[in-house]
């Protein structure tokens, strides 16, 4: 059985430190992951705080989310990861994180979306050239079964740009590698601050 290379392992140990840094994975929440080559996906075990990560905390998973790693224990979102991969051949990484405006947000909107219009941040998402558009932000009800979930999220992943909020739970946000994820799930945690502070109004 190959190996996790080191370089994915630091980089899924690094995005954890920093999302940590930031207040986006409280407790044991928020998972990462990275595409090796692929079909080969690197992601965080179940459990565990993000912020203390180790080279024993990233397991080896296929892209149908079957455990590659032996006696590994997956996080039952590494599914949705997976299904993320497999739409968009390009993603090299993707992140899951809890933060409090997009957990609060999610409950307090009532839609099946959250819209943002004229912020400059907007074109960090992909091929977005101009604050002088609206981006969507899908919402979908949180599910503990994470088959159904996915089945509900599938028909909406073709197109997305910003990524995904679940209800009360969290984002989901993917980049072609791990900087310009990280820097798409800033992008968006500053949208979601700054919707959440006009709510506030
Ligand atoms: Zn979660």
């Amino acid at each position: 059985m190959p190996h996790i290379p080191v370089l994915a392992a630091e980089e899924i140990i690094r995005a954890g430190r920093r999302m940590d840094q930031r207040g986006w994975v409280p407790a044991t929440a928020g998972n990462i992951s990275v595409r090796i080559e692929g079909p080969r996906i690197a992601i965080t075990c179940s459990g565990g705080h993000k912020g203390f990560l180790d080279s024993f905390s990233v397991i080896e998973v296929d892209a149908d989310a079957r455990v590659v790693t032996p006696g590994a224990r997956p996080s039952a979102e590494t599914r949705l990861h997976c299904q993320i991969y497999r739409a968009f051949p390009d993603a090299g990484a993707v992140l899951h994180g809890h933060s409090v405006a997009n957990t609060v947000l999610s409950l307090e909107e009532p839609g099946p979306a959250l819209s943002f219009s004229g912020y400059e941040v907007q074109k960090i998402f992909a091929g977005q050239t101009t604050h002088d558009a609206t981006l969507h932000l899908p919402l979908f009800d949180n599910d503990q079964d994470m088959a159904r979930l996915a089945g509900v999220v599938a028909p909406h992943l073709p197109g997305m740009t910003m990524g995904y909020l679940i209800r009360g739970h969290g984002v989901y946000v993917w980049g072609p590698n791990m900087d310009m994820a990280l820097a798409r799930l800033e992008g968006l945690e500053f949208l979601l601050a700054c919707a959440l502070e006009r709510r506030r109004k």
